[in-house]
């Protein structure tokens, strides 16, 4: 199927293909035709799939139709959970609105006000925006909805994750009744649903790219090693394979913080990004990321959210997650628009729970692969869904610079492998607490 044959306005067809994009992606190809017509939409659909074409593209078409906005007023209204998202949303709105009179605005929080008052005044086509920063422009009535046709709301699944829910109540009593509601989530939980029915009217489903299909196009393998061996055995692993542009997921603000400063001791450039990082700093670290400067970049689940960075080739779980969900979000970062990419995952025994549900949520137990001197103390067990004996790794070497041992505050390398072998995983140090 062609784009053309959706139907869209001349102007958005040549912006798509200034893009280079052949044919319509399976979400847009089911969600297109559904909001052109002016349906109510569900759609789940995850990051990486061109969601934010497929609600993109028909709102500006539908918008062509009709009055422009005036007056502080807004036409569509697109809300997303977080600031990058609704950054890289505004920009996919300008894109693909390039060669329409539509006008777009972008607003969230953490940056100044003033600027955005001033930017609402002659009224906006399209706005994105958080829905903190929303409220409160407005309640310094810089934003008015007499003119509202259609609510976005983009990663429902997240907002709800991160406590929006009281402003998205507070939001929907201020809109008109009639509306086009579109609902996009990675998954439709009993919560969305929930919300779902005092949002949409018989909408229609779309749905595409199940949790495991995402999976499938990466490569996936773990690595057993423990706990405090981790931050060695990632600086080795870089070092060793000379990887560039790795997305590295932890758990907690904090692990982000204190591995970005191990990386860094050794001269790896790497920097974090996650919800207590200023709005600046993570623009400026996102920005070096993509122009190579940083070889590293290390993300919370919910800073990483949203994040666009094309043809990431790897991407590390520091940390396995605790929500298996986010697992599929993580690694969905990589092998993105049909490219190949690689995700590797270093895994302690204690997160055995963990990694079981992951392999229960993708149907695929994820290979193991050892590296020689970072084999754990505590035996990773094996997990539910089989027990293939893990493959050996070539050696690596070296397996610590004094200068990482220092860092790191580790045990030193362990060159006897069979006498660790036989070491009682009961006898053996407990791993560091996160
Ligand atoms: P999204 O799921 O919205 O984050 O989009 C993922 C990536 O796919 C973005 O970098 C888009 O530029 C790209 N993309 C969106 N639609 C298409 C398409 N039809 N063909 C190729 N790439 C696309």
């Amino acid at each position: 199927m062609s784009f053309a044959a959706l139907e869209l306005a001349e102007p958005l067809l040549k912006a798509i293909e200034t893009q280079g994009y052949t044919q319509p992606s399976p979400i847009q190809a089911q969600a297109i035709p559904a909001i052109m017509s002016g349906h109510d939409v569900m759609a789940a659909a995850q990051t990486g799939t061109g969601k934010t074409a497929a609600f993109t593209l028909p709102v500006l078409h539908r918008l062509m139709e009709g009055k422009p906005a005036v007056n502080n007023q807004v036409r569509a209204l697109v809300l997303t959970p977080t600031r990058e998202l609704a950054a890289q949303v505004g920009a996919s709105v300008s894109l693909y609105g390039q060669n329409t009179p539509l006008r777009s605005t972008v607003v969230f929080g953490g940056v100044k006000i003033n600027p955005q008052m001033m930017a609402l005044r002659k009224g906006s086509d399209v706005l994105v925006a958080t829905p903190g920063r929303l409220l409160d422009l407005y309640k310094q009535n810089s934003v008015r909805f007499n003119q509202l046709e259609i609510l976005v709301l983009d990663e429902a699944d997240r907002m709800l994750d991160m406590g929006f829910i009281h402003d998205i109540r507070k939001i929907l009593a201020l809109l008109p009744a009639k509306r086009q509601n579109l609902m996009f989530s990675a998954t439709f939980s009993q919560d969305i649903r929930k919300l779902a029915r005092g949002l949409v009217n018989d909408p229609v489903e779309v749905s595409v790219a199940a949790a495991n299909a995402t999976a499938d196009r990466v490569e996936q393998w773990l690595t057993p090693v423990d706990k405090k061996q981790k931050a060695a055995l990632l600086i080795k692993l870089i070092q060793q394979h000379g990887w560039s542009q790795i997305l590295v997921f932890t758990r907690t603000k904090h692990g982000a913080n204190k591995l970005t400063r191990q990386l860094e001791d050794t001269s790896l450039r790497a920097a974090a990004i996650h919800g207590n990082k200023s709005q600046g700093a993570r623009t400026k670290a996102l920005e070096s990321f993509r122009q190579g400067k940083i070889k590293i970049l290390v993300a919370t689940d919910i800073a990483a959210r949203g994040l666009d960075i094309d043809q990431l080739p790897m991407v590390v779980n520091f940390d396995l997650p605790n929500v298996a969900e986010d697992y599929v979000h993580r690694i969905g970062r990589t092998g993105r628009a049909g490219a190949s990419g690689q995700a590797l995952s270093l895994v302690s025994a204690d997160e055995i729970d963990q990694l079981n549900a992951i392999e229960k949520l993708i149907s695929k137990e994820i290979r193991r692969d050892l590296v020689d001197e970072f084999e754990p103390l505590h035996r990773l067990p094996d997990s539910k869904l089989n027990s293939t004996p893990p493959r050996r790794k070539k050696s690596v070497k070296k397996a610590h610079t004094p200068k990482q041992e220092h860092h790191d505050g580790q045990r030193p390398p362990i060159h006897k492998k069979r006498r660790n072998r036989r070491r009682s995983p009961a006898k053996a140090p407990a791993p560091a607490a996160k």
